[in-house]
């Protein structure tokens, strides 16, 4: 019994939308045009080329900027519940140690990944279905998160504190 990639992608969707608060951009606060996925939480307007995060991008660029910060100061720094900065790093954003024999698979293609639960392709097939909506019509509202994958060594963990 298995189950198909139309399915599986369909779950995908799903879990995205378990984590509440993430707050795609998916138009452009500037002009109105279609913000595109860039990777690691970070979109562009196809049109006038300013750059939005969600809030998966606003926490990780905090922490990259400030490692070894507390989730309690990347909470007040970005404006993101401690509780969802929680959510991603636990259901979806830890990421395996360099020198760890673990892997990971995606869960809709079954490729190797680094953390998460999705390769990026997948992840980025879904990113590219929003955007398609965002242009097909501009009362579609999605919601969801991004997840960034083959940041190699150096997307390894900076999660230093306990879940
Ligand atoms: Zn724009
Ligand atoms: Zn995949």
């Amino acid at each position: 019994m298995s189950i198909t990639r139309e399915e599986k992608t369909e779950n995908f969707r799903k879990g995205l939308m378990d984590v509440s608060d993430l707050k795609i951009p998916t138009y452009c606060s500037k002009c109105g045009g279609v913000m595109v996925f860039k990777g690691v939480g970070e979109y562009k307007c196809e049109d006038c080329g300013n750059v939005e995060y969600d809030n998966y991008g606003k926490v990780r660029n905090y922490i990259e900027k400030n490692p070894g910060t507390t989730s309690a100061q990347v909470s007040m720094a970005t404006g993101v519940s401690q509780k969802s900065i929680r959510e991603m790093l636990r259901d979806q954003r830890i990421e395996i140690a360099p020198n760890s024999n673990a892997f990971l698979v995606c869960e809709i293609c079954g490729a190797n990944i680094r953390y998460g639960r999705y390769c990026s392709k997948c992840e980025t097939a879904y990113h590219r279905d929003i955007e398609e909506r965002a242009r097909a019509g501009k009362h579609h509202k999605m919601t969801g998160f991004s997840t960034e994958i083959n940041k190699g060594e150096a997307g390894a963990k900076r999660f230093n504190w306990d879940l």
